[in-house]
């Protein structure tokens, strides 16, 4: 791996970033936060308002419902690494067109090489569909995916527990099943 690259450096081209259009509208540019040496990486959509406003990643409701399914899973955040697809708030929190998820790829691309996490947690479709070209979560969500020398687990965003209820046991369970897949991966090493 090429030496100067860490967290750091990426972080300040995020901010910094004008490759496409959201850069406009921004008031912050919101990279990946959490554990550099991380086991797991969870990879959300883009920042909604609350994250645009104080630069950090799921800290508005969704990022509620992320920290109670990791506390059920016995997580922390501090454990583990945070980051979306996209790394600016998308209008009226919009799915990310394919142009600006591909202007952002090589931000996660690089997360990922420098973490080298055992596992990336893709949360909803925008992840699934933009690493994995998956569709239907709902059909696919607790499924561990092997590509490119990289393992992937799949499961809902956590804004959908906002607005089904019924997820939020689903979601809580996916994630604790994930922190079993990541201690036998482990066990495997
Ligand atoms: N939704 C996301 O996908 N990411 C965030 O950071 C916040 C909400």
């Amino acid at each position: 791996m090429n030496s100067n690259l860490t967290i750091k450096s990426i972080n300040e081209k995020i901010v910094k970033c004008t490759k496409c259009n959201l850069c406009k509208n921004r008031k912050n540019a919101v990279p990946g936060i959490g554990n550099e040496h991380a086991d797991i990486v969870f990879v959300g959509e883009a920042p909604g308002r609350s994250e645009d406003k104080y630069g950090k990643p799921f800290i508005g409701s969704a990022g509620k419902k992320l920290d109670e399914a990791l506390k059920y899973a016995g997580l922390t955040r501090e454990e583990v690494y945070i980051t979306n697809i996209v790394k600016c708030r998308p209008p009226k929190n919009r799915i990310p067109t394919d142009h600006e998820k591909i202007m952002c790829s090589m931000y996660l691309e690089k997360e990922l090489l420098i973490i080298d996490p055992k596992i990336v947690c893709l949360m909803g479709n925008t992840a699934y569909h933009s690493i994995l070209n998956g569709k239907e979560i709902s059909k696919n969500h607790g499924k561990v995916i092997d590509k490119d020398d990289k393992t992937y687990f799949v499961t809902f965003h956590p804004a959908a527990m906002i607005y089904n209820k019924k997820l939020d046991a689903v979601f809580k369970n996916d994630i604790k099943k994930l922190v079993k897949i990541v201690k036998n991966l482990k066990k495997n090493d």
